[in-house]
C-alpha cells in the first residue's frame, strides 16, 4: 500500500458508518435459542491465542458446541508458534473440557511468501486483511467440508484489529460457503476485553508483545529500538 492508500484507509475509518457487530450477535443468539431447541449448534472458531481466544471460549460455549480452530502459519517464529498453542491447549484442558481442538500443519515459510509482497504495510493495513481472509478462508472451508452450523473468529477482540473488516471478510465467506453461517462478532465489547484481562490474569497466560508474522516482529523490534 502506498501512502495514498493508507490515508484512504484511514479516512474510510473514520467516516464511514460502523456496524455494531456485538448487538448483531446477541441477536444471532436470540434466533439461535429459539431455532435449535434439541441440541446446540456446532460452531467452528479461528482462534490465535490463549488471550485473544479465553473470553470468547467462555461466551460461545454456553450457546454452542464449540471446536477450536488453530491455523495460524503467520506465527514467526515456530517457537512462538507452540508457545501460543500450548497456551490455547492449557486453557482448553484446563478450563473448557469440552472444547475440541484442531491444529493444521504449520508452514510459516510459505506463508511469509505470500505476505512478502506487503512486508512495508504498517500493522493494520492491506498485508493485515490479507491476512485475515487467508486464514479465514481455510477455516470456513473446514467448517463447510465438515458440517458444521457456525463459524466465527476470535481476532474482533483485539484492539489492534480492524474488526469492521473481519466481520466483512466473514460475510463475505458465508457466501462462498453458504452451508455454513458466519457469526457477526465484536468480543471486545459487552465487557468482553475487561472479562478477557482477569482471564489472562487468573490463568497466567504468556502475552506476546507482537501480532504474529516477522513483519510485526519487526515493527515491535523497530519500536522499541527507538
Ligand atoms: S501483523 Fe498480524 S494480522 Fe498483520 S499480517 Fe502480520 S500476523 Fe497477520
Amino acid at each position: 500500500m502506498n501512502k495514498q492508500d493508507i490515508a484512504n484507509v484511514l479516512r474510510h475509518r473514520k467516516t464511514a458508518p460502523k456496524t455494531n457487530y456485538y448487538r448483531e450477535s446477541l441477536k444471532e443468539l436470540e434466533r439461535i435459542h429459539q431455532e435449535f431447541t434439541d441440541r446446540k449448534p456446532r460452531i467452528l472458531v479461528h482462534a490465535c491465542c490463549a488471550v485473544c481466544a479465553s473470553w470468547p471460549i467462555e461466551f460461545l460455549s454456553e450457546h454452542f458446541d464449540v471446536t477450536i480452530y488453530y491455523n495460524n502459519s503467520n506465527i514467526w517464529p515456530e517457537e512462538e508458534y507452540e508457545r501460543r498453542l500450548g497456551e490455547v491447549r492449557r486453557y482448553i484442558d484446563a478450563i473448557e473440557p469440552d472444547v475440541k481442538l484442531i491444529v493444521t500443519p504449520y508452514d510459516n515459510e510459505a506463508y511469509t511468501k505470500r505476505l512478502e509482497p506487503m512486508k512495508d504495510d504498517p500493522e493494520g493495513f492491506g498485508r493485515c486483511f490479507f491476512c485475515y481472509a487467508v486464514r479465514m478462508k481455510e477455516a470456513y472451508a473446514y467448517a463447510a467440508e465438515h458440517g458444521y452450523d457456525y463459524f466465527t473468529t476470535v481476532m474482533s477482540i483485539s484492539r489492534q484489529k480492524d474488526s469492521q473488516k473481519m466481520n466483512e471478510v466473514g460475510i463475505s465467506l458465508s457466501k462462498l460457503f453458504p452451508s455454513v453461517r458466519y457469526f457477526r462478532s465484536d468480543f471486545k465489547k459487552g465487557g468482553g476485553q475487561e472479562r478477557s484481562k482477569e482471564l489472562a490474569e487468573e490463568y497466567g497466560f504468556y502475552r506476546q508483545d507482537y501480532c504474529g508474522c516477522i513483519y510485526s516482529y519487526e515493527e515491535r523490534k523497530n519500536r522499541k529500538d527507538q
